[in-house]
């Protein structure tokens, strides 16, 4: 043991992050909704620009990342010069914490909130802290209660990961506006576009300059193997991180197949629509079923069962049917299980399997 070799504090305080199960004992090919990924892939246009791209592998990559921010900016109609590329959003969370919370520094989060902010948190030697939510849902009254003067972060995932539930406009714009001046709100936008008539929290952010806003390539553009995220925030803040963000950050192949995802606006219509269509018939089903659901402004739902039992023997159900959803125990919620909404078919063979486990019971 190299006990001298001593971490930094609050790194061994960190618990390795556990992602969606991916194989089921003795299944070969099992329907994975575990992870929120696009049940319809990428675009086509991806692996085009991904191959082009791999004919040039002895060059260095950009380290401005302009023609990705250049075609961000223009989909999202935002300014690129307050435009950051990383890999995955995951990186520019982590940045955030890295430049703007250290010891001493309280970063803050919901009950339900995704795993990794602690992970960022305690990275960066800051000190975790929890604010309660109300009903799976974030209250902001709440959230406020929990800032102090030594608050400078401040995660929320919009729609949240794994409730699916989300804050309108008027609760983002009556909490930024009741934060102190030292406190960077950060809206976690990773399933922003599933949320009708949701801009992430663009103009916020360019109205302000204690919000930033964070997206992903992962989630609607299928894209969770690549590794692509971006963030929009004051140019202060895009500076700053510039700064501590490794130059060569980003792959070629990497910004090839963000940029042809991003400008493939018809492939992007089409997942939208088929997932919102998706969506309702999931939760319909379950309902009927008697699984209680919230509303989702995502690409999962919730389904909340009885007690921690019941969801484990679902949980088992579904794998003997051949597909894995997502345990959510650590998110607080040991009745439960997040499921990806699939393509229709995928739909379909959830709720009859959970038909079927219903029958059994
Ligand atoms: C999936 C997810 C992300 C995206 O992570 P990437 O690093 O961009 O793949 C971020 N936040 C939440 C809440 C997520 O569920």
């Amino acid at each position: 043991m190299m006990t001298d070799m001593r971490a930094q504090p609050g790194i061994m305080d960190i618990a390795l992050y556990q992602g969606g199960a991916s194989r089921i004992e003795g299944q070969a090919d099992p329907l994975k909704l575990s992870s929120n990924e696009n049940p319809l892939g990428a675009s086509p246009k991806v692996a085009e620009a991904v191959a082009a791209a791999a004919l040039s592998l002895h060059r260095y990559p950009p380290t401005d990342h302009a023609a990705l921010r250049t075609a961000i900016a223009e989909v999202h109609g935002l300014d690129a010069d307050r435009i950051i590329c990383g890999v995955g959003s995951d990186e520019i969370l982590t940045l955030l914490a890295m430049a703007f919370a250290g010891p001493g520094d309280e970063v803050l989060y919901t009950e339900h909130g995704f795993g990794l902010y602690r992970i960022f948190a305690l990275s960066a030697g800051a000190t975790p802290v929890v604010a309660p939510e109300r009903e799976r849902r974030i209250d902001v009254d709440l959230l406020l209660r929990h800032v102090t003067p030594a608050t400078r972060l401040i995660y929320i995932a919009n729609p949240a990961n794994p409730t699916g539930t989300a804050l309108d406009m008027a609760e983002l714009t009556r909490l930024a506006d009741a934060l102190p001046e030292q406190c960077l709100l950060v809206l976690d936008g990773a399933y922003a576009e599933f949320f009708a008539g949701y801009d992430g929290g663009a103009a916020l952010v360019t109205a302000r300059a204690n919000v930033a806003m964070t997206r992903t390539f992962s989630k609607l553009y299928g894209l969770g193997g690549l590794r692509v995220g971006w963030g929009y925030a004051s140019q202060h803040v895009i500076d700053v991180l510039n700064r501590i963000r490794g130059p060569f950050n980003m792959s070629s192949v990497a910004l090839a197949g963000a940029e042809a995802a991003m400008r493939d606006r018809g492939f992007v219509e089409i997942c939208l629509r088929e997932n919102a269509e998706q969506r309702a018939r999931l939760i319909g089903g379950l309902r009927q079923l008697g699984i209680a659901c919230d509303d989702s402004e995502a690409n999962f739902v919730l389904a909340c069962f009885a007690d921690e039992g019941e969801a484990l023997a679902a949980d088992a159900h579904l794998k003997s049917a051949g597909i894995l959803v997502r345990l959510v125990k650590g998110y607080g919620f040991p009745e439960a299980l997040r499921i990806t909404v699939g393509r229709a078919e995928d739909v379909t063979r959830v709720l009859d399997a959970l038909a079927s486990f219903r029958q059994a019971a």
